[in-house]
């Protein structure tokens, strides 16, 4: 991109990002409310570097992940890409940008079209983008292929009859081939075989240290987050209630949401138990959000200011922010 970049900025970065809707008013008289969908939601992502964005349905990740791709537009906040805000760039800029930006989405076969052959698909984004030869884009498509572990015969293949993991692996060779810095993956594995789930991921993790890539890696299975991620963000109605790096996050949780969803993540050893944090009732609508904490319709430590006043979202120890009134606590 043109344009000065500051030289230690983070690849990365969400400031006070909002995305509200407008819902209802269908009739003459009818109301309308607001659907908080993303409410200040503020991170860093630096290079080559994983950070899960993980929480309920609904929870406002997914739309997140579409804000700092520019696939939606935020209704207040900033979104910088190597230190330069989105809104700043030219159409030219955008689209140097979108090489560098890439999407993988949850349902692999929904992602591919059925009437385009794998070769075909995987070499769409240097069609688009005019770039290489056609004897340069082949041997590119050649070297995805091999990238992420499918054979060359897939070439003349159509999604259908692929497994799901393959079809994955198609869809993140696609990612792959335009070179990007940074990959949004939105529940890349959570519609795949568990069998076949740690395989993908660990294909992500491989193609990470080869590409030296970023991914802001969205998912509601913190098994699947403790696996890949440094850091974890955790967000509950729109806002980031924790943010840590991973080791703190999984051995010391200090936002009761957090210890809930942690102390919910199945243990393989028959032999060891752990008292599961049962949470009651549901996350409430993001169209009427509660007042003071959100999280207090739910939270078992719950107390009078909970109800009344909003807990920023603090330093509480190096690296960690958490919003909550009592977040220091559970800090040993
Ligand atoms: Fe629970 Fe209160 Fe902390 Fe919110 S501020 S998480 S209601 S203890």
């Amino acid at each position: 991109m043109d344009g000065y970049v500051p030289a230690n900025a983070p690849l990365l970065e969400a400031d006070d990002l909002t995305r509200h809707f407008r819902v209802g008013g269908g009739s003459l008289f009818g109301r309308t409310a607001r659907l908080r969908a993303v409410d200040g939601v503020r991170f860093a992502l630096n290079r080559g570097e994983t950070l899960g964005l993980v929480g309920e349905s609904g929870c406002g990740k997914s739309t997140a992940g579409r804000l700092v791709l520019g696939i939606d537009t935020p209704t207040s906040g900033t979104v910088r890409f190597e230190g330069r805000p989105l809104t700043d760039l030219s159409v030219d800029e955008w689209r140097r940008l979108r090489c560098d930006m890439q999407m993988i989405f949850q349902d692999p076969f929904g992602s591919l079209d059925p009437r385009i052959s794998v070769a075909s698909q995987i070499r769409e984004p240097l069609d688009i983008h005019g770039i290489g030869s056609t004897a340069d884009r082949n041997a590119q498509v050649d070297d995805m292929l091999d990238a992420v572990g499918l054979p060359r015969a897939a070439k003349d293949r159509f999604p259908h009859e692929l497994s799901g993991g393959q079809q994955q692996r198609v869809v993140i060779a696609r990612a792959l081939i335009l070179q990007p810095k940074l990959i949004v993956c939105d529940e890349p594995v959570s519609a795949l075989d568990v069998s076949v789930q740690a395989q993908v991921v660990n294909l992500l993790s491989d193609l990470q240290e080869r590409f030296n890539l970023a991914y802001l890696f969205i998912s509601h299975d913190l098994g699947i987050v403790r696996h890949i991620c440094e850091r974890v963000a955790v967000m509950y109605v729109g806002q980031i209630v924790e943010l840590a790096d991973r080791p703190s996050l999984f051995k010391q949780p200090l936002h009761p949401y957090s210890q809930a969803l942690i102390s919910a993540i199945p243990i393989p050893d028959p032999d060891v138990t752990r008292e599961t944090m049962l949470l009651q009732g549901d996350p409430p609508s993001p169209i009427s959000v509660p007042s003071g904490c959100r999280f207090h319709t739910r939270c078992p430590f719950a107390e009078d200011t909970c109800r009344t006043e909003e807990p920023a979202l603090r330093d509480i120890a190096p690296g960690r922010t958490v919003a909550c009134h009592f977040a220091e606590r559970w800090l040993s």
